[in-house]
Protein backbone atom coordinates (compact mmCIF):
# COMPACT_ATOMS: atom_id res chain seq x y z
CA UNK A 1 0.00 0.00 0.00
CA UNK A 2 1.17 3.33 -0.62
CA UNK A 3 1.37 5.68 2.52
CA UNK A 4 -0.87 8.23 2.06
CA UNK A 5 0.39 11.62 0.85
CA UNK A 6 -0.61 15.26 2.21
CA UNK A 7 1.04 17.97 -0.21
CA UNK A 8 3.01 18.64 3.16
CA UNK A 9 4.34 15.10 3.58
CA UNK A 10 5.89 15.37 -0.59
CA UNK A 11 6.78 18.67 -0.10
CA UNK A 12 8.97 18.12 2.76
CA UNK A 13 10.28 14.93 1.13
CA UNK A 14 11.34 16.48 -1.82
CA UNK A 15 13.37 19.32 0.75
CA UNK A 16 14.81 16.20 2.34
CA UNK A 17 16.17 14.66 -1.17
CA UNK A 18 17.56 18.23 -2.10
CA UNK A 19 19.46 18.66 1.20
CA UNK A 20 20.69 15.43 1.10
CA UNK A 21 22.22 15.97 -2.21
CA UNK A 22 23.40 19.28 -1.83
CA UNK A 23 24.51 18.13 1.89
CA UNK A 24 23.31 20.75 3.01
CA UNK A 25 23.69 21.91 6.67
CA UNK A 26 21.21 20.27 8.73
CA UNK A 27 20.47 23.33 10.58
CA UNK A 28 19.46 25.09 7.26
CA UNK A 29 17.81 22.28 6.39
CA UNK A 30 16.17 22.54 9.47
CA UNK A 31 15.07 26.29 8.83
CA UNK A 32 13.95 25.30 5.42
CA UNK A 33 10.91 22.90 6.41
CA UNK A 34 9.04 25.40 8.27
CA UNK A 35 7.45 28.53 7.14
CA UNK A 36 9.13 31.93 8.10
CA UNK A 37 5.43 33.31 9.17
CA UNK A 38 1.95 32.34 8.95
CA UNK A 39 -1.59 34.18 9.15
CA UNK A 40 -4.47 32.21 10.31
CA UNK A 41 -7.65 34.22 9.50
CA UNK A 42 -11.69 33.96 10.14
CA UNK A 43 -13.26 35.76 7.09
CA UNK A 44 -16.67 36.36 8.15
CA UNK A 45 -18.97 37.94 5.59
CA UNK A 46 -22.92 38.74 5.06
CA UNK A 47 -24.32 36.03 2.68
CA UNK A 48 -26.71 37.15 0.07
CA UNK A 49 -29.60 35.66 2.15
CA UNK A 50 -28.37 37.77 4.78
CA UNK A 51 -26.87 35.13 6.99
CA UNK A 52 -23.34 35.54 8.01
CA UNK A 53 -21.31 33.00 7.27
CA UNK A 54 -17.16 32.52 8.61
CA UNK A 55 -14.56 30.57 6.32
CA UNK A 56 -11.09 30.12 7.57
CA UNK A 57 -8.20 31.24 5.73
CA UNK A 58 -4.73 31.88 6.01
CA UNK A 59 -0.95 33.41 4.12
CA UNK A 60 1.89 31.28 4.84
CA UNK A 61 4.88 33.13 3.97
CA UNK A 62 7.99 30.69 3.26
CA UNK A 63 10.81 32.30 2.74
CA UNK A 64 12.16 36.29 1.64
CA UNK A 65 15.58 35.50 1.39
CA UNK A 66 16.15 36.59 -2.22
CA UNK A 67 12.96 39.06 -2.17
CA UNK A 68 9.72 39.93 -1.49
CA UNK A 69 7.40 36.90 -0.49
CA UNK A 70 5.13 35.93 -3.75
CA UNK A 71 2.58 33.59 -4.59
CA UNK A 72 -0.95 32.81 -5.01
CA UNK A 73 -4.09 32.90 -3.06
CA UNK A 74 -6.49 29.65 -3.54
CA UNK A 75 -10.29 29.33 -2.96
CA UNK A 76 -11.07 25.46 -2.54
CA UNK A 77 -13.12 23.89 -0.09
CA UNK A 78 -10.24 21.27 0.63
CA UNK A 79 -8.17 24.06 1.54
CA UNK A 80 -5.98 23.02 4.83
CA UNK A 81 -2.95 25.04 6.19
CA UNK A 82 -0.76 22.04 5.59
CA UNK A 83 -1.20 22.36 2.09
CA UNK A 84 -0.79 26.19 1.64
CA UNK A 85 2.23 25.70 3.51
CA UNK A 86 3.50 23.33 0.93
CA UNK A 87 2.49 25.32 -1.93
CA UNK A 88 4.43 28.53 -0.15
CA UNK A 89 7.34 26.44 0.13
CA UNK A 90 7.51 25.23 -3.59
CA UNK A 91 6.83 29.03 -4.45
CA UNK A 92 10.52 29.63 -2.85
CA UNK A 93 11.98 27.23 -4.96
CA UNK A 94 10.25 28.19 -8.16
CA UNK A 95 11.11 31.56 -8.21
CA UNK A 96 14.82 30.76 -7.30
CA UNK A 97 14.49 28.09 -10.02
CA UNK A 98 13.45 30.20 -12.83
CA UNK A 99 15.61 32.87 -11.30
CA UNK A 100 13.17 35.91 -10.45
CA UNK A 101 14.03 38.32 -7.15
CA UNK A 102 11.20 36.90 -5.30
CA UNK A 103 11.01 34.51 -1.87
CA UNK A 104 7.68 31.83 -1.47
CA UNK A 105 4.67 32.31 -0.10
CA UNK A 106 0.78 31.31 -1.01
CA UNK A 107 -3.09 32.22 0.83
CA UNK A 108 -5.87 30.11 1.09
CA UNK A 109 -9.61 30.08 1.93
CA UNK A 110 -11.58 27.25 2.64
CA UNK A 111 -15.03 27.58 0.73
CA UNK A 112 -16.56 26.67 -2.35
CA UNK A 113 -16.17 29.63 -4.71
CA UNK A 114 -18.79 27.13 -7.13
CA UNK A 115 -21.65 27.74 -4.75
CA UNK A 116 -20.73 31.21 -4.17
CA UNK A 117 -22.27 34.57 -5.47
CA UNK A 118 -20.19 37.39 -7.67
CA UNK A 119 -21.13 39.53 -4.56
CA UNK A 120 -20.26 36.97 -1.87
CA UNK A 121 -16.98 36.28 -3.74
CA UNK A 122 -15.91 40.43 -3.55
CA UNK A 123 -16.82 40.67 -0.03
CA UNK A 124 -15.07 37.32 0.68
CA UNK A 125 -12.07 38.87 -1.33
CA UNK A 126 -12.10 42.43 0.61
CA UNK A 127 -12.31 40.88 4.18
CA UNK A 128 -9.68 38.41 3.46
CA UNK A 129 -7.42 41.22 2.36
CA UNK A 130 -7.96 43.02 5.11
CA UNK A 131 -6.73 40.54 7.57
CA UNK A 132 -3.84 39.99 5.92
CA UNK A 133 -3.29 43.56 4.89
CA UNK A 134 -0.23 43.76 7.22
CA UNK A 135 1.48 41.30 5.87
CA UNK A 136 1.31 42.10 2.64
CA UNK A 137 2.59 45.19 0.33
CA UNK A 138 5.00 45.52 -3.05
CA UNK A 139 8.45 45.08 -0.82
CA UNK A 140 6.74 42.70 1.59
CA UNK A 141 4.48 39.93 0.01
CA UNK A 142 2.43 39.93 -3.23
CA UNK A 143 -0.24 38.05 -3.70
CA UNK A 144 -1.59 36.35 -7.40
CA UNK A 145 -3.72 34.38 -8.72
CA UNK A 146 -4.13 30.44 -8.18
CA UNK A 147 -6.83 27.39 -7.98
CA UNK A 148 -10.49 29.21 -8.36
CA UNK A 149 -9.21 33.19 -8.34
CA UNK A 150 -8.63 35.36 -10.97
CA UNK A 151 -8.00 38.56 -12.22
CA UNK A 152 -11.19 40.01 -10.66
CA UNK A 153 -9.96 38.68 -7.42
CA UNK A 154 -7.02 40.66 -7.79
CA UNK A 155 -8.53 44.14 -8.87
CA UNK A 156 -10.35 43.66 -5.47
CA UNK A 157 -7.40 42.80 -3.54
CA UNK A 158 -5.27 45.78 -5.46
CA UNK A 159 -8.85 48.23 -4.30
CA UNK A 160 -9.27 47.07 -0.51
CA UNK A 161 -5.20 47.70 -0.47
CA UNK A 162 -5.37 51.13 -2.34
CA UNK A 163 -8.76 51.97 0.16
CA UNK A 164 -6.41 51.76 3.03
CA UNK A 165 -3.52 53.28 1.72
CA UNK A 166 -5.18 55.66 0.70
CA UNK A 167 -3.78 56.05 -3.14
CA UNK A 168 -3.36 53.55 -5.65
CA UNK A 169 -0.81 50.77 -5.44
CA UNK A 170 -1.77 48.43 -8.52
CA UNK A 171 2.30 46.62 -7.63
CA UNK A 172 0.61 45.16 -4.00
CA UNK A 173 -0.92 42.46 -6.22
CA UNK A 174 0.16 41.00 -9.73
CA UNK A 175 -2.55 39.32 -12.27
CA UNK A 176 -4.61 42.09 -12.03
CA UNK A 177 -7.18 42.62 -15.14
CA UNK A 178 -5.20 45.09 -18.42
CA UNK A 179 -7.39 48.12 -17.15
CA UNK A 180 -5.94 48.31 -14.03
CA UNK A 181 -2.30 47.28 -14.39
CA UNK A 182 -1.89 44.21 -15.40
CA UNK A 183 0.78 42.87 -17.51
CA UNK A 184 -0.09 41.53 -21.36
CA UNK A 185 0.16 37.84 -21.57
CA UNK A 186 -0.25 37.24 -17.45
CA UNK A 187 -3.32 34.59 -18.32
CA UNK A 188 -1.96 32.58 -20.54
CA UNK A 189 1.74 32.98 -19.24
CA UNK A 190 1.82 29.69 -16.64
CA UNK A 191 0.45 27.61 -19.54
CA UNK A 192 3.11 28.99 -22.38
CA UNK A 193 6.07 28.68 -19.51
CA UNK A 194 4.41 24.92 -19.67
CA UNK A 195 4.38 24.27 -23.37
CA UNK A 196 7.98 26.46 -23.95
CA UNK A 197 9.39 23.67 -21.84
CA UNK A 198 7.18 20.93 -23.51
CA UNK A 199 8.95 21.95 -26.61
CA UNK A 200 12.57 22.52 -25.00
CA UNK A 201 11.47 18.20 -24.06
CA UNK A 202 10.20 17.46 -27.43
CA UNK A 203 13.69 18.56 -29.19
CA UNK A 204 15.57 16.33 -26.90
CA UNK A 205 13.72 13.37 -27.36
CA UNK A 206 13.52 13.66 -31.05
CA UNK A 207 9.81 14.56 -31.83
CA UNK A 208 8.46 17.47 -33.11
CA UNK A 209 4.97 19.40 -31.46
CA UNK A 210 2.89 19.40 -34.55
CA UNK A 211 3.17 15.48 -34.58
CA UNK A 212 2.66 15.42 -30.66
CA UNK A 213 -0.51 14.09 -29.20
CA UNK A 214 -1.12 15.63 -25.95
CA UNK A 215 -3.35 14.83 -22.97
CA UNK A 216 -4.74 17.72 -20.62
CA UNK A 217 -5.89 16.88 -17.20
CA UNK A 218 -7.95 20.30 -15.81
CA UNK A 219 -9.47 22.61 -18.00
CA UNK A 220 -9.37 25.68 -15.36
CA UNK A 221 -6.77 28.38 -16.59
CA UNK A 222 -3.97 26.27 -16.49
CA UNK A 223 -5.24 23.57 -18.58
CA UNK A 224 -7.49 25.54 -20.79
CA UNK A 225 -4.69 28.00 -21.72
CA UNK A 226 -2.16 24.89 -22.18
CA UNK A 227 -5.01 23.08 -24.66
CA UNK A 228 -5.68 26.63 -26.55
CA UNK A 229 -1.67 26.71 -27.07
CA UNK A 230 -1.06 22.79 -27.77
CA UNK A 231 -3.77 23.38 -30.50
CA UNK A 232 -2.49 26.92 -32.12
CA UNK A 233 1.09 24.82 -32.15
CA UNK A 234 -0.51 21.92 -34.19
CA UNK A 235 -0.66 19.41 -31.56
CA UNK A 236 -3.27 17.13 -30.96
CA UNK A 237 -5.01 17.14 -28.09
CA UNK A 238 -6.66 13.49 -27.55
CA UNK A 239 -8.13 14.14 -24.15
CA UNK A 240 -9.05 16.84 -21.81
CA UNK A 241 -10.81 16.72 -18.68
CA UNK A 242 -12.58 19.11 -15.56
CA UNK A 243 -13.46 17.90 -11.96
CA UNK A 244 -16.78 15.95 -13.51
CA UNK A 245 -14.74 13.75 -15.74
CA UNK A 246 -12.75 13.54 -18.63
CA UNK A 247 -13.55 12.82 -22.58
CA UNK A 248 -11.26 11.08 -25.25
CA UNK A 249 -10.59 11.54 -29.05
CA UNK A 250 -8.09 9.65 -30.92
CA UNK A 251 -8.66 11.91 -33.88
CA UNK A 252 -8.42 14.94 -31.66
CA UNK A 253 -10.54 17.70 -30.50
CA UNK A 254 -10.89 21.58 -30.99
CA UNK A 255 -9.95 22.62 -27.23
CA UNK A 256 -11.67 26.52 -28.36
CA UNK A 257 -15.01 24.30 -28.98
CA UNK A 258 -14.35 22.32 -25.81
CA UNK A 259 -14.47 25.54 -23.98
CA UNK A 260 -17.69 26.84 -25.39
CA UNK A 261 -19.42 23.43 -24.85
CA UNK A 262 -18.16 24.11 -20.91
CA UNK A 263 -19.30 27.41 -20.73
CA UNK A 264 -22.88 26.69 -21.64
CA UNK A 265 -23.13 22.68 -20.13
CA UNK A 266 -21.09 23.60 -17.10
CA UNK A 267 -18.33 20.48 -17.83
CA UNK A 268 -16.38 19.37 -20.57
CA UNK A 269 -18.63 16.21 -20.80
CA UNK A 270 -20.78 14.52 -23.40
CA UNK A 271 -18.58 16.59 -26.18
CA UNK A 272 -19.91 15.73 -29.54
CA UNK A 273 -17.36 13.44 -31.10
CA UNK A 274 -15.97 12.44 -27.78
CA UNK A 275 -15.84 9.38 -25.55
CA UNK A 276 -16.18 10.04 -21.64
CA UNK A 277 -13.86 9.11 -19.88
CA UNK A 278 -13.02 9.16 -15.85
CA UNK A 279 -9.99 11.37 -14.96
CA UNK A 280 -8.11 8.05 -14.10
CA UNK A 281 -8.50 7.28 -17.70
CA UNK A 282 -7.88 9.92 -18.88
CA UNK A 283 -3.98 10.19 -17.46
CA UNK A 284 -3.67 6.15 -18.61
CA UNK A 285 -3.83 7.46 -22.29
CA UNK A 286 -1.46 6.50 -24.95
CA UNK A 287 0.14 9.91 -25.15
CA UNK A 288 2.82 11.50 -26.23
CA UNK A 289 2.58 14.45 -23.05
CA UNK A 290 1.02 14.79 -20.40
CA UNK A 291 -0.25 17.83 -18.80
CA UNK A 292 -1.64 17.45 -15.17
CA UNK A 293 -3.22 21.18 -14.54
CA UNK A 294 -5.31 20.09 -11.64
CA UNK A 295 -4.48 20.08 -8.18
CA UNK A 296 -1.94 17.61 -6.21
CA UNK A 297 -1.53 14.04 -5.30
CA UNK A 298 -2.90 12.63 -9.47
CA UNK A 299 -0.26 10.77 -10.14
CA UNK A 300 0.88 8.34 -7.45
CA UNK A 301 2.37 4.95 -6.89
CA UNK A 302 -1.35 3.12 -7.64
CA UNK A 303 -1.24 4.62 -11.47
CA UNK A 304 2.36 5.80 -11.99
CA UNK A 305 3.15 2.39 -13.95
CA UNK A 306 0.05 3.04 -16.09
CA UNK A 307 1.07 6.08 -17.45
CA UNK A 308 2.44 5.63 -20.97
CA UNK A 309 3.13 9.07 -21.98
CA UNK A 310 6.53 10.33 -23.08
CA UNK A 311 6.79 13.73 -21.29
CA UNK A 312 5.13 14.86 -18.30
CA UNK A 313 4.83 18.20 -17.72
CA UNK A 314 3.46 19.53 -14.97
CA UNK A 315 1.09 22.30 -15.05
CA UNK A 316 -0.28 21.95 -11.54
CA UNK A 317 1.46 22.26 -7.95
CA UNK A 318 2.46 19.54 -6.61
CA UNK A 319 0.49 16.36 -9.01
CA UNK A 320 3.15 13.52 -8.04
CA UNK A 321 4.11 12.21 -4.68
CA UNK A 322 7.51 11.05 -4.19
CA UNK A 323 6.76 7.28 -4.51
CA UNK A 324 5.36 8.06 -8.23
CA UNK A 325 8.52 9.94 -9.09
CA UNK A 326 10.45 6.87 -8.75
CA UNK A 327 8.10 4.78 -11.10
CA UNK A 328 8.00 7.70 -13.51
CA UNK A 329 12.09 7.87 -13.41
CA UNK A 330 12.17 4.12 -13.74
CA UNK A 331 10.15 3.73 -16.94
CA UNK A 332 12.52 6.56 -18.77
CA UNK A 333 8.97 8.94 -18.09
CA UNK A 334 10.70 12.57 -18.80
CA UNK A 335 9.32 14.51 -15.71
CA UNK A 336 9.46 18.28 -16.33
CA UNK A 337 8.77 19.22 -12.47
CA UNK A 338 6.37 21.70 -11.39
CA UNK A 339 9.02 24.20 -9.91
CA UNK A 340 10.27 24.35 -13.54
CA UNK A 341 7.13 23.61 -15.76
CA UNK A 342 4.71 26.13 -13.94
CA UNK A 343 7.13 28.83 -13.15
CA UNK A 344 5.85 31.11 -16.32
CA UNK A 345 2.86 32.01 -14.44
CA UNK A 346 5.17 33.23 -11.60
CA UNK A 347 7.45 35.20 -13.92
CA UNK A 348 5.34 37.13 -16.22
CA UNK A 349 3.92 37.94 -12.08
CA UNK A 350 7.31 39.02 -11.97
CA UNK A 351 7.52 41.14 -15.14
CA UNK A 352 3.36 42.94 -14.05
CA UNK A 353 5.33 43.98 -10.74
CA UNK A 354 8.41 45.27 -12.59
CA UNK A 355 5.91 47.18 -15.08
CA UNK A 356 4.02 48.51 -12.43
CA UNK A 357 6.72 49.61 -10.33
CA UNK A 358 8.22 51.42 -13.45
CA UNK A 359 4.70 53.10 -14.31
CA UNK A 360 5.18 50.91 -17.81
CA UNK A 361 3.41 49.06 -19.98
CA UNK A 362 4.85 46.42 -22.49
CA UNK A 363 3.44 45.15 -25.47
CA UNK A 364 2.17 40.92 -25.63
CA UNK A 365 5.75 40.59 -28.09
CA UNK A 366 7.65 42.02 -25.61
CA UNK A 367 6.20 40.14 -22.73
CA UNK A 368 6.23 36.44 -24.51
CA UNK A 369 9.86 37.27 -25.64
CA UNK A 370 11.22 38.21 -21.86
CA UNK A 371 9.16 34.59 -20.76
CA UNK A 372 10.85 32.47 -23.75
CA UNK A 373 14.26 33.36 -22.87
CA UNK A 374 13.60 32.65 -18.55
CA UNK A 375 12.31 29.79 -19.53
CA UNK A 376 14.04 28.24 -21.74
CA UNK A 377 17.48 29.91 -19.84
CA UNK A 378 15.60 27.39 -16.59
CA UNK A 379 15.32 24.58 -18.01
CA UNK A 380 18.70 24.71 -19.73
CA UNK A 381 19.84 25.23 -15.99
CA UNK A 382 17.95 22.40 -14.93
CA UNK A 383 18.71 19.64 -17.63
CA UNK A 384 22.53 20.68 -17.54
CA UNK A 385 22.26 19.40 -13.54
CA UNK A 386 19.92 16.59 -13.98
CA UNK A 387 23.37 15.58 -16.64
CA UNK A 388 25.82 16.72 -14.47
CA UNK A 389 24.43 15.58 -11.47
CA UNK A 390 23.04 12.47 -13.09
CA UNK A 391 19.61 12.73 -11.30
CA UNK A 392 15.71 12.81 -12.54
CA UNK A 393 14.76 16.10 -13.71
CA UNK A 394 12.93 16.63 -10.36
CA UNK A 395 15.96 16.04 -8.34
CA UNK A 396 17.87 18.57 -10.27
CA UNK A 397 15.24 21.65 -10.16
CA UNK A 398 14.72 21.26 -6.36
CA UNK A 399 18.84 20.94 -6.00
CA UNK A 400 19.09 24.35 -8.02
CA UNK A 401 16.48 25.54 -6.28
CA UNK A 402 17.19 25.02 -2.48
CA UNK A 403 20.52 25.68 -3.23
CA UNK A 404 20.15 29.45 -4.82
CA UNK A 405 17.91 29.74 -1.58
CA UNK A 406 20.32 28.47 1.06
CA UNK A 407 23.42 30.60 -0.70
CA UNK A 408 21.41 33.40 -0.52
CA UNK A 409 20.49 32.93 3.49
CA UNK A 410 24.22 31.78 3.89
CA UNK A 411 25.44 35.43 2.11
CA UNK A 412 22.64 37.40 4.22
CA UNK A 413 23.53 35.55 7.81
CA UNK A 414 21.42 34.99 10.12
CA UNK A 415 19.98 37.97 12.11
CA UNK A 416 20.95 39.04 15.17
N1 LIG B 1 -0.36 30.64 -8.39
C1 LIG B 1 0.69 30.63 -9.35
C2 LIG B 1 1.74 29.59 -8.97
O1 LIG B 1 1.46 28.67 -8.26
C3 LIG B 1 1.25 32.02 -9.63
C4 LIG B 1 1.87 32.71 -8.46
C5 LIG B 1 2.28 34.15 -8.73
O2 LIG B 1 2.16 34.62 -9.84
O3 LIG B 1 2.71 34.78 -7.75
O4 LIG B 1 2.85 29.64 -9.44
Amino acid sequence: MEKSYSALDTALEQLRIAAEKLELDPGLHEMLKYPKRTLMVSVSIKMDDGSIKTFLGCRVQHNDARGPFKGGIRYHPNVTLDEVTALAMWMTWKCAVVDIPYGGAKGGVCCNPKEMSKGELERLTRRYTSLILDLIGPYRDVPAPDVYTDAQTMAWIMDTYSQFKGYSVPECVTGKPLSVGGSEGRAEATSLGVMFCVREAAKILGFKMNEARVVIQGFGSVGWNAAKIAYDWGCKIIGVSDSSGGIYCKDGLNPYKVYEHKAKTGSVLNFDGCRNITNEELLELECDVLVPAALENQITKANADKIKAKIVAEGANGPTTPEADKVLNEKGVFLIPDILANSGGVTVSYFEWVQNLTREHWTLEEVKQKLERKMVKAFNDVYKTSKNEEEPMRTAALMLGVGRVAEAIKTLGLWP
